[in-house]
Formats: structure tokens, sequence, C-alpha cells
């Protein structure tokens, strides 16, 4: 709930809507957050062109449907603070067409049937079991990104074998006093987080502007000896997973 974290906030709903956007949009985010907005809005005559849903987090269930699912843990920051872990629902394995094939089963409504594991008679008589056509299911992604904090055991679980963590490294590795005083992180600090949750990679990011572009090899390089797979997050920088 840091100036820096929610200033923007405003300006990109509205800009949102002065640029045609109409369908609703939902914002997650701690308790405080719907007054916030509200009154940021309302203060400077804002009026939105499509609706608004404010929910502020009350239990570590964030939100869930058939495709992905995101929990959080309340971080060490002083203010409310949370980390985020999205979760990818598997994905079933593709359906082996050339083997369908070579068994005269052309693409079609059929397929779908298949796909979801059923068995179906062909026209010949022929009984295809789907599950025999289907490869091996896809695992999910998991995305975990955290909000500012000091390091605090709830860290571990929000990133337990992420594909990506996304994390703080206001300070570099020689300002550990300084990070615990303002309840931020160090290079070190991030870089052993993605190290003992078994992560696979890791994005630093919120930087302090004590640092300037040219600091961003040498914080990467702090990481690096504890968790070789660390990249720096930049303004417009892309990461694809
Ligand atoms: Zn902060």
């Amino acid at each position: 709930m840091h100036g820096d974290h929610i200033f923007g906030l405003p300006g990109l709903l509205s800009s949102r809507s002065f640029q045609g956007g109409e369908t609703a949009l939902t914002v997650y985010g701690p308790v405080g957050l719907a007054n916030y907005i509200r009154t940021s809005l309302a203060v400077s005559g804002t009026h939105l062109k499509y609706s608004l849903e404010i929910v502020e987090i009350e239990d570590e269930l964030v939100f869930e449907d058939a495709t992905f699912k995101v929990t959080c843990k309340e971080l060490e920051h002083g203010i409310l603070s949370y980390g985020y872990r999205i979760e990818e629902a598997d994905k079933t394995g593709a359906l082996d067409a050339a083997g369908l094939a070579a068994l005269g089963v052309k693409p079609g409504p059929i397929f779908k049937e298949l796909k979801e594991g059923k068995t179906v008679t062909l026209e010949d008589g022929t009984v295809v079991s789907g599950s025999a056509f289907i490869g091996p299911s896809k695992k999910g992604r998991v995305i975990a990104i955290f909000g500012d904090t000091k390091v605090t055991p709830n860290e571990l679980a929000v990133a337990h074998h992420a594909d990506v963590v996304v994390h703080e490294a206001t300070f570099a590795a020689n300002m550990g006093d300084m990070a615990g005083e303002y309840m931020h992180s160090t290079t070190l600090e991030a870089a052993t987080l993605a190290k003992d949750a078994g992560a696979k990679q890791l994005i630093i990011t919120h930087i302090s502007s004590r640092y300037s572009r040219d600091d961003n090899q040498s914080l990467v390089e702090e990481c690096r000896p504890i968790f070789p797979n660390t990249a720096i997050a930049t303004d417009f920088a892309i990461f694809e997973l």
C-alpha cells in the first residue's frame, strides 16, 4: 500500500477509460485499496466508462477458476503487503493424431470426445479408448510475485518450486542492515529465497534509486553465485515463460 506501488493506479485506471476500455475490470489488493481508488477517482472527477470492481483480500485464496488459481501470504513491510502465487492448472496432453489417423480416425467432433478420455466405437465397429491416445499432461506454470518485504518465513510457501520468482532487491548485498531497518530485501536475500524455494528463475526488481542502470549488471552478479538463473527487471522488459 506504499505510494510507490499505488500512486500510479488511479491514472492507469483512468487512462484505460480514456483510451476506450469498456470491459469490466476487477482489481485485487489489500484492505484500504477500495477507499483509496474510489476517493482518488471521485476527488479528481474521474468517471470510468467501464464497471470497476475492487476486491480487498481477506483470506489466502484470492481467485480461482478452471484455468488458474491465485493465492497469497502476508509479508513483513510495516504496512499491508502480499506475496502472490499464480498457479496455472495442468493441461491435458496432446491427442496422438497420427496414431488415430492410422486407425482411420479423422479430426472432428470425435477428437473432442477422445480428448476427454471417452471410449468411442467407430462405424466399422472398432473400439477406440481416448485415454490410450492422450499424451502426458502438461504441468501448469507457477509464478510468484512479491510485494515489498524483509525476509520472512511466509515467502517460502509462495515461491515453492515456482517457474519464476519476481522479488524486490531494493538494496545491494552490502546493505543488509539498511534493508532490515526499512523492511526491504537485498540481492542476496532475494537469491537465497529463490534457491531455498527450489525455484527455476529469479527476476529482481524494485531497485533503490541510489543505484543507476549502470549498476544493474553488478546487482545481478551478486545474486548469481547463490542463484545462477537471475535476471533484473527494467521498464518494458519482456520475459518469456
Ligand atoms: Zn514499500
